[in-house]
């Protein structure tokens, strides 16, 4: 199987291994396969007989990627291992009737950005030897990450002590909440960094893209030090793959419990941010999955909902609101680039012509055909501030099930657009625990932004879930959120955005590691 780009620049295509080293093609288009591989509706049913790791392996093989069969069953098993927390991996919870949940975060840092990011290294180590023995360059790397939160952790969770690769993540100063700076600070492991930055997440994404386009930086890295800058955002390739495979297992899943028949249809509900969860979903669809509707649930910036119901996408006037739900915070969405390549049935002039459009007027609109396509597999809606809390303590109350804003915003939706004869999957991307202090208000009735008491602020995250654990009657918090005020911190520093302080403090850690 080849990988191709959405612009066209690479008509041959390229290999797995060196799409997910790259990450990105050249003048700018993302990677996707050559063509989509199909599954039977048996081969689908059948992934219920095997663990999730061999389901992963599965799914990879019917990609025909250039690692052997073997390679790619060693990694899925320490991928999806004992560094969940639930052997299942994936478990998928009925919480009322009609409406699955399939739970994203039993992994080691407690989101859904796990799925991808205990797979990835390792296929990217593994892609990095198989380059090797094919002659090209395999020096070390350096992963580059800018992160609101989620991601750095997961990043750093993922990569930690991976061999050939360190990684770096910049968060900003006092703009992630006391949990996710505990996360990233207490990051074990000889091959990591991290760095909070004087500034907003935009500051850090800024400082974080010019690092990766100094070509000056990058030839001093490789002539000093024989590193290369990567990055693991997820429009890399080898983040999507592993996403496919929950959706197939799911369906599945449903099959083996009795909840449907082969074959019959079920809706799925997304929270999205960067369109990388619900393009998964697609992808699972179109391997054979009898997925009917793909619901994409958006937050207050509700950019992709507008686009889905209207065919416009347009952040030429729209403010970026801050919402419960941080880590669907977006106005650029990149995978969506994926979907509508996908749906224009792979024509890299309207891709290339529509992103033009966005970087030129700040807005672009699909042709008829490509919006008719868009209608036939998508449906959306969005879920204000105070009404995602509201659904937290509503489901909580009806079904003892506590969810995180992420969640609760899909489940929303969900509720909304559902067909009651169809059973829909919500999926739910993180611990209620990692947002801790917004389920406090839901569950207390306060409003989104509103002050904490002064007695409940004062308390440290890891105390206030404890407390939030007792009043909600919920299950214990995940161990490595539970244990944060006893980890000791390895990471404060704090740096300017400049590309050149980032740089310097890249310099200054890969010096210190060659003394
Ligand atoms: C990243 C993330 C999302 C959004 O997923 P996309 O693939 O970017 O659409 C939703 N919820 C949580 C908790 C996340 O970390």
């Amino acid at each position: 199987m080849r990988f191709v780009d959405t612009r066209g620049n690479l008509p041959k295509g390229v290999s797995f291994t060196k799409a997910v080293l790259d990450g990105l093609a050249p003048g700018g288009g993302l990677f996707v396969p050559e063509s989509v591989p199909a599954l039977s509706l048996q081969q689908i049913c059948d992934l219920a007989d095997l663990s999730y790791a061999q389901r992963a392996a599965q799914v990879y093989r019917a990609f025909r990627i250039d690692l052997d069969d073997a390679l790619v069953d060693e990694l899925c098993a320490r991928a999806y291992g004992d560094n969940f927390d639930d052997e299942r991996i994936v478990p998928l919870v009925k919480v009322e009737d009609g409406i699955h949940v399939i739970e994203l975060w039993h992994g080691p840092t407690s989101a859904f950005k796990d799925m991808a990011l205990q797979c990835l290294p390792l296929f990217f180590t593994a892609s990095a030897q198989r380059q090797a023995s094919d002659g090209r360059n395999a020096g070390r790397r350096f992963i580059l990450v800018a992160t609101s939160g989620d991601t750095g952790k997961a990043a750093l969770a993922g990569f930690a002590n991976v061999e050939g690769v360190d990684v770096g993540v910049l968060y900003p100063d006092g703009g992630v909440s006391d949990i996710q700076f505990k996360q990233m600070a207490t990051q074990t492991g000889d091959n990591v960094a991290v760095w909070g930055v004087s500034g907003n997440f935009d500051d850090c994404q800024t400082g974080a893209k010019a690092v990766f386009a100094d070509a000056d930086f990058a030839r001093q890295l490789e002539n000093r030090h024989g590193v290369s800058l990567s990055s693991a955002n997820s429009i890399n390739w080898g983040r999507l793959m592993p996403q496919i495979v929950y959706y197939l297992s799911a369906y599945a899943q449903m099959v083996r419990e009795g909840t449907i028949a082969p074959g019959d249809p079920v809706d799925v509900c997304v929270p999205t941010g960067n369109f990388g969860n619900i393009l998964a979903a697609y992808y699972a669809k179109t391997m054979g999955a009898p997925l009917r509707l793909l619901m994409c649930a958006s937050n207050e910036n509700r950019v992709l909902c507008d686009f889905i119901n209207t065919g416009l996408y347009d952040i030429s006037n729209r403010p970026f609101v801050k919402t419960p739900t941080p880590s669907m915070d977006i106005l650029v969405s990149s995978n969506l680039e994926r979907q509508l390549f996908e749906l224009t049935d792979r024509d890299p002039a309207a891709i290339a012509s529509w992103m033009s459009d966005l970087r030129e007027n700040r807005a672009f609109r699909v042709d008829r055909d490509t919006f008719t396509r868009v209608r036939e597999h998508f449906r959306a809606d969005s879920v204000g501030n105070d009404e995602c809390l509201d659904v937290i303590r509503s489901v909580h109350e009806r079904c003892g099930y506590l969810l995180d804003p992420h969640t609760a915003v899909a489940y929303r939706v969900a509720e909304r657009l559902r067909d009651p004869d169809v059973p829909v999957i919500v999926a739910s991307t993180a611990h209620w625990a990692k947002f801790g202090d917004n389920v406090y208000r839901a569950l207390h009735g306060m409003r989104s932004g509103e002050d904490l008491p002064a007695d409940i602020a004062s308390l440290t995250g890891c105390q206030l879930n404890a407390l939030v654990a007792h009043e909600a009657n919920a299950s214990a918090v995940p161990a490595g959120l539970a244990s944060l005020d006893d980890t000791p911190i390895r990471f404060t520093e704090v740096i300017e955005g400049a590309t050149a302080d980032i740089e310097q403090a890249i310099s200054a850690y890969l010096s210190g590691k060659q003394v």
